[in-house]
């Protein structure tokens, strides 16, 4: 905390405090290293990074195929980067966009892929991958919570045309708020930068802009706690491992599996109701609520999309929505406070 305030200060004593400062350029420098591209841009939140990587990739006035279970902020950028989302299903055991869905689901119009690596989980990049460049369009993956993940051997924001970030304070590596683009195979960096400032440039401004610069603040705290990524990445580890084991006994309950070859799972702690469970996720979150237990159901409820358009039935994805939940996940949980969500969970059903 010194540390912050130390950095806090200097930035106000600076004047320096927004509009592509010294300290978001320097923190697009140690996102880049880290990650090991040298084509990112930071910007305002992970959802606008998303819609500002749509809008460079050419997806205005489009459709983006998009997984029928995501967290709302997808479809909601793919909106307001003026493209239409259509929903497909999912993957029954990872949960991501499912390939043949996408690939039944191309027409003339569609101008994006755009998967999620739900909850850390890596798509089928390769299969993606194939079905992407066989019908020449972008590839993007929506990698908001995938911070320090790999995937074969390749950090997981390297897959795809092009990846983008969230830096929520909810996410491992985060700077209060922001996000950030990267570009794999196309250069989008530089276009980003002109969008998160209303799209200006000497040719007038972009309809595809907006705000969503990053602040020198939010910059200064990114640098802070970014310093701080592998310890957490060690500390989430243990904390899963309690996890696995505090919740072995319970059988109608099963910890979503992660896809071979990827690793560390240290995105979040995504559970699973098994088929015969008779209540469903969004009500199993309400009733944990009440013994003070903060669980989340994405993909139901308050955080259902509504009005989106699909290509084809969703069966994965609905039941999705019925079963998944991301239980509380961070480091600093103890053992203490894991074994009272498990004791919370036991009770609940009742
Ligand atoms: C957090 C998250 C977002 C949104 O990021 P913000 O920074 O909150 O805008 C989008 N997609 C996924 C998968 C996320 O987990």
């Amino acid at each position: 905390m010194d540390k912050l305030r130390a950095a806090i200060t200097e930035v106000i004593d600076s004047g320096v405090l927004t509009n592509d400062g010294p300290r978001v350029r320097r923190l697009e420098e140690l996102l880049s290293q880290a990650v090991g591209a040298s084509d990112l841009a930071v910007c305002g939140s992970g959802t606008t990074a998303i819609q500002l990587a749509c809008a460079a990739l050419g997806a205005d006035g489009r459709e983006v195929i998009v997984p029928a279970a995501a967290f709302p902020a997808v479809a909601q950028a793919v909106l307001r980067a003026g493209g239409t989302p259509v929903a497909v299903d999912i993957e029954p055991t990872y949960l991501t966009i499912d390939p043949q869905a996408v690939a039944a689901a191309l027409t003339p119009r569609t101008g994006a892929i755009l998967g999620v690596h739900t909850f850390g989980c890596p798509a089928d990049v390769d299969a993606l991958r194939s079905i992407a460049r066989a019908a020449g369009v972008p590839l993007l993956f929506d990698g908001a919570t995938c911070w320090g993940i790999s995937y074969r051997q390749t950090p997981l924001l390297a897959c795809g045309d092009a990846a983008t970030l969230s830096l929520h304070a909810t996410k491992l590596m985060h700077s209060v708020e922001g996000g950030a683009v990267i570009g794999n195979t196309v250069p989008l960096a530089a276009e980003v930068r002109r969008l998160r400032n209303f799209g200006a440039s000497p040719a007038g401004a972009s309809p595809a802009g907006t705000n969503a610069r990053m602040s020198e603040l939010h910059a200064a705290f990114g640098a802070l706690v970014l310093e701080e990524a592998e310890s957490e990445i060690v500390r989430r580890l243990a904390v899963r491992k309690l996890y696995l084991d505090a919740l072995r006994d319970i059988s109608w309950l099963e910890p979503c599996p992660f896809r071979l070859d990827a690793g560390p799972n240290v995105a979040a702690m995504p559970v699973r109701l098994v088929v015969e469970s008779p209540f469903d996720a969004e009500a199993l979150a309400t009733a944990l609520l009440s013994h003070g237990v903060h669980a989340r159901a994405y993909f139901a409820g308050r955080y259902r999309m509504r009005h989106i358009q699909a290509a084809g039935q969703t069966p994965c994805a609905d039941a999705a929505a019925r079963r998944v939940m991301c239980l509380p996940f961070h480091g600093g949980l103890t053992e203490r406070e894991i074994g009272r969500v498990a004791d919370a969970l036991r009770s609940a059903p009742g």
